[in-house]
């Protein structure tokens, strides 16, 4: 029963590392931006609430985003772990997570920061731009994305340090590099893969 939390700027992987990791520790990969560019896709209600925040780099608000994740976590997948990437992203999601997870007699088991230097993610997001389109990673668009970054969600590092549930990962290198970080991290935390165990 594994359940953490990948943290991080925009461009900084957590998205690459969230599918590699959830493959590992045999959880789901819960991703609230996929979910939001899902329903944009389809054009559902929550798609067209969702979409003009996204395409400003602004955070959708709480109130919309707290829901989804209620719904999400009661899926039957998260019942046995999760991989959360890019939630909580400010403080009152933070107070959302701790009370669903407190209500359901559950914690989170370690928070991951990936840590990079704004001027690798701005390169990589300029990359990524070109390959995928996004919408949101236009470049003035991505400068305001590390600005809400900053301003809303790197302070909820300090929280989770302070619970002692942190650990700091240089997200750059190769991928492969990267991940194996994160696995010798967690290992060290008492965290195995489930395939260790047998081997
Ligand atoms: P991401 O794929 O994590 O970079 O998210 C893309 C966009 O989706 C963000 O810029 C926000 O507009 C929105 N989004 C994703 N996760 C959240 C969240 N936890 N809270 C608010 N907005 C979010």
């Amino acid at each position: 029963m594994t359940r953490l939390l990948l943290i991080g700027p925009p461009g900084a992987g957590k998205g690459t590392q969230a599918v590699r990791l959830a493959e590992a520790y045999g959880v789901p990969a819960i991703s609230t931006g996929d979910i939001f560019r899902s329903n944009v896709k389809n054009e559902t209600e929550l798609g067209k609430q969702a979409k003009a925040f996204m395409d400003a780099g602004d955070n959708v608000p709480d109130s919309l985003t707290n829901a989804l994740i209620r719904d999400r976590l009661a899926e039957a997948d998260a019942q046995g772990g999760f991989l959360l990437d890019g939630y909580p992203r400010t403080a009152d999601q933070v107070r959302e997570l701790d009370e669903y997870l407190a209500s359901h007699g559950e914690a989170l088991d370690v928070v991951v920061e990936l840590v990079a230097d704004p001027d690798v993610v701005v390169e990589r997001l300029r990359k990524r731009a070109l390959e995928q389109g996004r919408s949101d990673d236009d470049e003035s668009v991505v400068r305001h994305r590390l600005e809400v970054y900053r301003e809303q969600t790197e302070p909820l590092i300090d929280i989770y340090d302070e619970r002692g549930l942190l650990v700091k990962i240089d997200a750059l290198g190769a991928i492969d590099e990267v991940t194996a970080r994160i696995t010798d991290a967690l290992s060290g935390r008492g965290i195995g893969l489930p395939d260790a165990a047998t081997a």
